[in-house]
């Protein structure tokens, strides 16, 4: 399926700082769109339905389930989450770029679905960061954290299966390298035939 809007997809172990950098690319750049997912798990202190996730209960994932809703979806730390399909169609196909910020699970399924899909992994810059920057978020339980870091070890394994793989050591270095790619999509041969219709045909291509 070929459509006009890129799908980028972010995956990387709880607290290496996903959410962080694809919230900052989203404030600065405008045709990125973020896909928000279902989740059966409950909302954190600031968190809104709609705006991180629709939060859904066990039977309402299970109807999404059945009815087909999901483009890809996974068990992730005990709970399921999942991508609506319509979310992520309707916005490629009206050119928008949509970053989807999941699990390697949902990953490697949207990308067999969507063969264009970019996979991007963000890898924390050391065991001890990952650690004290869950510590430090200060929204999950002391058990939450100790199952989060005992997941990452095999999610980090996940990492050569990516297109891309971004080490967030300096934050705004990070945000570079998001951009970076991001763009780089956008400078396809297909991408600019399609945006730069015009300068094409005043060349003669
Ligand atoms: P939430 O989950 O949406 O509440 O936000 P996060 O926990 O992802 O991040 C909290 C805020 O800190 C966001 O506004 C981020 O942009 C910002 N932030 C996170 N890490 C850094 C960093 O290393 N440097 C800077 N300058 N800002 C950061
Ligand atoms: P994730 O979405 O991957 O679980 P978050 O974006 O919530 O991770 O980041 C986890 C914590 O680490 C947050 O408190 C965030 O502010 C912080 N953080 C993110 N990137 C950096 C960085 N480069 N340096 C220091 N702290 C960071
Ligand atoms: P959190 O609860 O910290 O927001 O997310 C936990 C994990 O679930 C993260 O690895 C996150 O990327 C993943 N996740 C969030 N939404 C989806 C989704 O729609 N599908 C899949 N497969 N994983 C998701």
């Amino acid at each position: 399926m070929d459509y006009p809007g890129n799908l980028i997809v972010v995956a990387a172990p709880s607290g290496a700082g996903k959410s962080s950098l694809v919230k900052a690319l989203l404030e600065l750049d405008s045709h990125v769109q973020p896909s928000v997912s279902h989740t059966t798990r409950a909302p954190r202190g600031q968190e809104k339905h709609g705006r991180e996730y629709f939060f859904v209960s066990e039977p309402e994932f299970d109807q999404m389930v059945l009815g087909d809703a999901f483009v890809e979806w996974a068990h992730v730390h005990g709970r399921r989450y999942g991508t609506s399909k319509k979310m992520i169609e309707d916005r490629i196909a009206h050119g928008s770029d949509v970053i989807l910020e999941i699990d390697w699970q949902g990953a490697l399924q949207i990308k067999r679905i969507f063969t264009n899909a970019i996979l991007v992994f963000i890898l924390p810059p050391s065991w001890d960061e990952l650690r004290s920057r869950l510590e430090r978020r200060g929204e999950d339980s002391p058990e939450v954290i100790e199952t989060r870091l005992a997941n990452a070890a095999a999610e980090l394994q996940q990492a050569k299966e990516f297109d891309f793989v971004i080490i967030n050591e300096l934050f705004e270095r990070a945000l570079f390298d998001l951009k970076a790619i991001v763009h780089s999509q956008r400078l396809k041969y297909v991408s600019q035939r399609r945006l730069r219709a015009d300068t094409f045909k005043a060349l003669g291509i």
